[in-house]
């Protein structure tokens, strides 16, 4: 647990502050950090995603998980950029354009969302931040790659004079390795039927045809077709 006394935080290396939007992998990185960590509290930011059915999906899963639930209003993050997750009016990109971002790219979101969870951990003496990122499988967003990443913990820890560490289990995993991961973990169904990841807000196998819901599909089909009966 955090020890605080009389405003010093005294720091706890059992504790960590996982990123959580409600989706299959941000999930999964709650219970991979659950099995790891004494103490864990999730953070949501709310960055105007075009459904805030997100956030309620990911407090009922934090409740499930019996740990602390915060929301973080950081709209503007959406609204600094072009990009079709938080203008509503604009098509997806279905397919990632020639020498390009798909237009679902949020610029800076995972620098903003690590600056923000970092001054939230501090205030909480928590040196650990997850989050579900992955350069292995996904769209190929600049902000997704380990190199950001490292970067990215090496100058917070220079901002704050902090030793934060991010961790990011499933940096190299596949979709599949990831519902692999989640059944380990023994919450394979939760993610299966509880979490949201489409991009038109349906929850568990979602819409079935935008790029999230294809993904996270061919993922699951192909763990599926490997799992061994238990
Ligand atoms: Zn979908």
């Amino acid at each position: 647990m955090i020890n605080m006394t009389q405003g010093n935080i005294i720091h706890s290396d059992n504790s960590a502050l996982v990123l959580h939007s409600g989706g299959q992998d941000s999930t999964t990185c709650l219970f991979w950090a659950l099995g790891k960590f004494t103490y864990v509290r999730t953070l949501c930011i709310i960055y105007g995603q075009r459904h805030s059915f997100e956030v309620e999906v990911a407090q009922r899963i934090a409740e499930q998980a019996g740990v602390p639930f915060q929301t973080l209003d950081a709209t503007f993050i959406g609204a600094l950029a072009e990009n079709s997750l938080t203008n509503h009016s604009m098509e997806m990109d279905s397919e990632q354009p020639a020498g390009s971002y798909p237009n679902t790219f949020v610029p800076g979101r995972n620098l903003f969302f690590l600056t923000l969870a970092s001054v939230i951990a501090r205030t909480h003496g928590i040196r650990n931040i997850v989050t579900g990122v992955s350069q292995a499988d996904y769209s190929g967003y600049p902000d997704c790659r380990d190199t950001f990443i490292r970067s990215a913990n090496v100058t917070l820890n220079l901002a704050m004079d902090e030793q934060f560490s991010i961790h990011t289990p499933l940096m190299w995993l596949t979709k599949a390795e990831t519902w692999a991961l989640a059944d380990e973990l023994g919450v394979f169904d939760l993610v299966r039927t509880q979490t949201l990841t489409c991009y038109n807000g349906i929850i568990s196998e979602g819409c079935g045809h935008c790029p999230s819901c294809r993904l996270r599909r061919a993922g699951l089909e192909e763990y599926l077709s490997t799992r061994q009966p238990s």
